[in-house]
């Protein structure tokens, strides 16, 4: 599959579409804006690229990675996908918001599409297998595509870091034993393109990543 990136206002998130060059079929994975302009950019793209918008798939529920649900929803139909474990995140947007000073008001995201480890998500003929690691928040996913090498991780590894885990359900010993068990065994080229900040590789970050030693 194809992945294209958006990066956003809200905390320097990326919002990354991936999408199926055979069927056009795609998923928006943390879909992040929050003005119209960024709204629109999404929309332009799915529009001028004869786009169907199937999945909404959310790494986790902070307010970040969740606040344009809403509007991909209302315009698309799409349903939305997350680990049950975020639930209650996906009850507070709203809280969120307020807690992270953020002006706009903001829906919660109620009804979703439970993902566990293990499950393999079909956009088109592409496939994202969904692994969970826990730790920044407990229903952080990362989402593999092995055809095409890559792995979309939210905010559970970045390049030269990993998520913070001071926020509720956090977890630091379970988010580095999750990394370590689940993500460095995957391929070292595997490029990693994190919630925030620049994509990386699984190699480059077990061999550089402070971390992870
Ligand atoms: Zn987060
Ligand atoms: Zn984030």
């Amino acid at each position: 599959m194809k992945i294209t990136i958006f990066q956003l206002s809200l905390f320097g998130i990326n919002t990354y579409l991936v999408s199926d060059t055979v069927t056009g079929d795609c998923a928006v994975i943390d879909p992040g804006m929050i003005t119209p302009q960024e709204e629109q950019a999404i929309s332009n793209f799915i529009e001028t690229n004869r786009l169907h918008l199937t999945h909404i798939i959310n790494t986790h529920l902070h307010i970040d990675h969740a606040a344009g649900i809403a509007y991909l929803q209302r315009k698309y139909g799409a349903p939305v996908y997350a680990h049950p474990d975020d639930a209650i995140l996906g009850e507070r947007i709203d809280a969120q918001a307020q807690m992270f000073g953020i002006g706009e008001k903001l829906e919660n995201v109620t009804d979703t599409i439970p993902l566990k480890d293990g499950d393999v998500i079909h956009i088109g003929q592409g496939t994202l297998e969904v692994i969970h690691v826990p730790g920044h928040s407990p229903g952080s996913i990362a989402l593999y595509d092995q055809e095409d090498g890559f792995l979309i991780a939210g905010d559970i590894l970045f390049a030269g870091s990993v998520g913070r885990t001071d926020l509720p359900g956090g977890s630091h010993d379970q988010l580095i034993g999750g990394i370590k068990s689940r993500l460095l065994p995957l391929p070292s080229d595997t490029v990693v393109y994190p919630g925030h900040g620049p994509a990386t590789t699984i190699g480059h970050e077990a061999k550089y990543n402070p971390f992870l030693r």
